[in-house]
């Protein structure tokens, strides 16, 4: 083989190895505190209901069942079928407590299965997406809109936020320590004071690098300043 070739792969190589003492870093990555790791928690396909709808489909109060992790966040015994234009599931999951506004979180499988076109977006940032229609053994709610699949984020304290040196609304990169080991990029930092720190990402991306229960990331760069 030509000599220069070979010099061509080992510079290649030598460049995916990165640079010593993580030199080649630049911004983030020179913080010490890039190596603390966050849980990852994986959410299931649900929904919020704001009163009205909770009294279209049930007629009654939700009736909580289990506290989530997220201080204040509950789950609810009460269940609903999705209706989409080619598909139902069945049996979503309901989180209390109630919202101004219904919104249906999905994964990108979930939205194929219903024959949705779902946009990614934060929580609560529901203006123009799609609708869908809900039922219950009792009851029906239309929602004209409020179907997202949920960015990718991570909830955390001011205090966190301090400790990994980033900012609300900060978008960052976290390696995943899966069995297939991956990096998630606009990773969406949410910071409050009522936080507990965890990341939250949906089934299709747990399953994509092979995470299960007790997963943990690590934030290892930023994708977009706040
Ligand atoms: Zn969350």
């Amino acid at each position: 083989m030509d000599q220069r070739i070979v010099e061509d792969i080992i510079k290649k190589v030598m460049a995916q190895m990165g640079t010593p003492e993580g030199a080649s870093g630049k911004g983030f990555s020179e913080k010490k505190t890039c190596d603390e790791s966050l849980p990852v928690e994986l959410s299931g396909r649900h929904v919020h209901l704001c009163d009205e709808d909770i009294k279209e489909l049930f007629g009654a109060p939700l009736t909580h069942v289990k506290e989530l992790s997220q201080p204040g966040q509950y789950l609810c015994k009460e269940r609903v079928r999705l209706i989409g234009p080619s598909g139902v599931i069945d049996n979503v999951a309901i989180l209390g407590p109630s919202r101004p506004k219904s919104q249906v979180e999905l994964s990108l499988t979930d939205a194929r299965i219903l024959g949705m076109k779902v946009p990614v977006r934060q929580s609560g940032d529901v203006a123009g997406t799609p609708g869908i229609v809900l039922t219950s053994g009792s009851g029906l709610a239309g929602l004209e809109e409020g179907v997202i699949v949920a960015a990718r984020h991570i909830h955390m304290s001011p205090a966190d936020a301090a400790t990994f040196g980033v900012f609300d609304n900060q978008k960052v990169d976290v390696h995943m320590d899966g069995t297939r080991p991956a990096v998630f990029k606009d990773v969406v930092v949410r910071v409050n004071p009522n936080f507990k720190l965890a990341m939250h990402i949906d089934f299709d991306e747990a399953n994509s690098c092979g995470l299960g229960k007790n997963a943990r990331g690590r934030i290892v760069g930023v994708t977009q300043e706040a």
